[in-house]
């Protein structure tokens, strides 16, 4: 057993953390405000390879490993997290799906443009009335001659808005239950596909978040992603290595809390002398410091599976079930260990706070991680 990350890792961790700092950094408060996705990022972060980070070099992918994967987005994820939830989606749902569940001519189609960030990808599945139960969705593909026609509307999609190529979700065969749900890609600009609502949220306010209608869209049957009926069996694998994603991203997070709070601790002073000296204050920092790393190593050994071809849905649910939390409860020291400056905008702290709740909601929320821990458990 090697923890040591090789000299490849510390390079590619240098330079997105260069990355970072350098072109996000300075522009974080102002996207969260502004609720701005900064298309201008993607021809540079495509030169380095974060929007094809696991995918063939034959598509144009960096052919990047799973724990790489979990350093490129713990690194954005430190800085802003929101970008953050965009790499991943683009990565993890919409392109991961294409790339493992599509057809050759799919993939040459669609893969080479998704890597280049010429579009952004998109991954509906959840409606209004499907969220954890995302089986009982409604949106319905209805073969009508040479075409799938799609109706219904999907809620809460990343990149919704602006994405230009979407995988979605959708009832071919009612009587079959889950076995009736097949996958279509869609690309933005269909006649019968339109933006609805856009968010307004309360955190990840870069990273766009809005409805996505369907009415009459009519997509031709090469469009059918995967075979007909199996598209919610391959969503749970897509949701498997998806999750690696969002617990490297709560890994990130919590990490770039953290941070901030140990240098605010050493720095504010109080009673003449840093709090920083004051043993509460330590213990906070110290508990941070050892779940991180706890989280990390959880996370790194669900993509090391992964790298390896083996199952990881337990291991994969228990990192982003615990990662999430442990974003949680550090978001909420650094505020603490902030004081009344860890509750204004001046400070990033309070900005991690409202981000980090989203992670213990999407792609499955802390009591779905445990519903499937357990079944692993139990089986
Ligand atoms: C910013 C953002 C981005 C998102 N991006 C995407 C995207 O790109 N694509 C996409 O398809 N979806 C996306 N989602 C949707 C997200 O995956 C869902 O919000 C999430 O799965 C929860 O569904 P829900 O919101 O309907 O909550 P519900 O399922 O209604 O859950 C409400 C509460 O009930 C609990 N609950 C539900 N069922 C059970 C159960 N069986 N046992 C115990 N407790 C249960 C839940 O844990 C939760 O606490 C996004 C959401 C947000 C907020």
């Amino acid at each position: 057993m090697d923890f040591t990350p090789s000299e490849e890792q510390e390079i590619l961790r240098r330079t997105v953390r260069e990355f970072a700092e350098a072109e996000m950094r300075p522009h974080v408060m102002e996207w969260d405000e502004a609720q701005h996705f900064p298309m201008e990022l993607l021809p540079k972060m495509a030169d380095l390879g974060l929007l094809g980070i696991q995918f063939e070099d034959k598509y144009g992918g960096a052919g990047m490993s799973a724990v790489d994967y979990c350093i490129c987005i713990e690194e954005l994820a430190r800085v802003d997290p929101a970008i953050a939830l965009s790499v991943a989606a683009h990565n993890g749902l919409c392109t991961s799906h294409i790339a493992t569940f599509g057809d050759e001519a799919q993939k040459a189609r669609y893969l080479p443009r998704l890597v280049k960030g010429e579009a952004l990808g998109a991954w509906g599945l959840t409606e209004a009335s499907a969220g954890s139960d995302a089986a009982a969705m409604r949106t319905t593909a209805a073969r009508q001659g040479e075409c799938w026609v799609i109706n219904g509307a999907k809620q809460f999609i990343t990149h919704g808005a602006i994405g230009g190529v979407m995988v979605v979700m959708a009832v071919t065969d009612r009587s079959k239950a889950h076995r009736g749900i097949s996958a279509f890609i869609v690309e933005h600009g269909t006649a019968g596909m339109r933006a609805g609502k856009k968010e307004n949220k309360l955190g990840m306010r870069a990273s766009d978040t809005s409805e996505v209608v369907f009415q009459d869209c009519r997509v031709p049957p090469a469009q059918m992603l995967g075979e007909d009926g199996q598209a919610f069996i391959n969503t749970l694998q897509v949701l498997d290595a998806g999750r690696i994603g969002i617990a490297a991203l709560a890994v990130g997070l919590a990490q770039g809390a953290y941070e901030a709070a140990r240098a605010y601790a050493k720095e504010r002073r109080q009673f003449g002398q840093p709090i920083a000296a004051f043993q509460a204050i330590q213990w906070k920092l110290a508990n941070a410091a050892t779940d991180i790393e706890a989280a990390r190593l959880l996370t790194y050994r669900a993509a090391y599976l992964k790298d390896r071809g083996d199952r990881m849905t337990r291991e994969s649910a228990m990192a982003k079930l615990y990662a999430s939390e442990t974003a949680v409860r550090v978001a909420d020291d650094c505020v603490q260990i902030h004081g009344g400056y860890g509750f204004v905008k001046d400070y990033p702290a309070e900005k991690y706070f409202r981000d980090v709740k989203l992670l213990t909601i999407g792609e499955g929320t802390s009591e779905i991680q445990r519903l499937v821990i357990a079944r692993q458990l139990l089986q």
